[in-house]
């Protein structure tokens, strides 16, 4: 590969490839929607994605891109919903191509990449491929959220095993309003 470059917003990935470039450098978030949409906040997240990109042709002139995109996002954890640093660290590696035709013509564990004409747009490439690196659970490892979690299990399995002994349970809004009730009492 020839000397990185700064990071280009969009470039001509045929000639990219031509030349070996590479290019390293920062996103801000704020310029990937998809990938901002996800995050809760920014308080524990990073603002700026790390990326490498290097381009390169195969044997048939097809445009190999491979890279490197990583960040630590705040997204929300699944049993309290708290912001969570999630570290994301994913490998770029596909193939470029001009359109939905050319496509098709890659070989199937290479994904393609579809560029706008000549022009592949590097800050949307990476938006997606930390899309698909998300975790599928993202669950924070504070001691409330466990609790809350253990016992949140024990009545989800019960009520999973029979539809009918959720009925049984004793009403979660009934407590709710108990403890108002004793609140109340306190106050008063
Ligand atoms: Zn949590």
């Amino acid at each position: 590969m020839s000397e990185s470059g700064a990071l280009p917003r969009r470039l001509d990935y045929r000639r990219a490839a031509f030349d070996q470039a590479a290019y390293g450098g920062e996103i801000a978030l704020s310029a990937l929607p998809r990938i901002r949409a996800v995050c809760v906040a920014d308080s524990c997240g990073d603002d700026k994605v790390s990326v490498a990109i290097g381009f390169k042709e195969d044997g048939q002139r097809r445009v190999i891109v491979e890279g490197q995109a990583s960040v630590t996002l705040a997204l929300a954890c699944q049993r309290c919903l708290e912001a969570t640093p999630v570290a994301v660290d994913t490998a770029i590696r596909g193939m470029a191509v001009a359109n939905d035709e050319a496509a098709a013509d890659v070989p199937r564990d290479w994904e393609p990449m579809l560029a706008d004409g000549q022009l592949l747009d590097l800050y949307s490439l990476v938006d997606d491929e930390l899309l698909l690196a998300l975790p599928i659970t993202v669950v924070c490892d504070r001691a409330d959220c466990e609790h809350a979690f253990s016992r949140d299990k024990e009545q989800g399995e019960a009520v999973h095993d029979s539809a009918a002994a959720s009925q049984d349970k004793t009403n979660p809004f009934a407590a709710l309003a108990a403890l108002k009730a004793s609140d109340g009492d306190k106050t008063n």
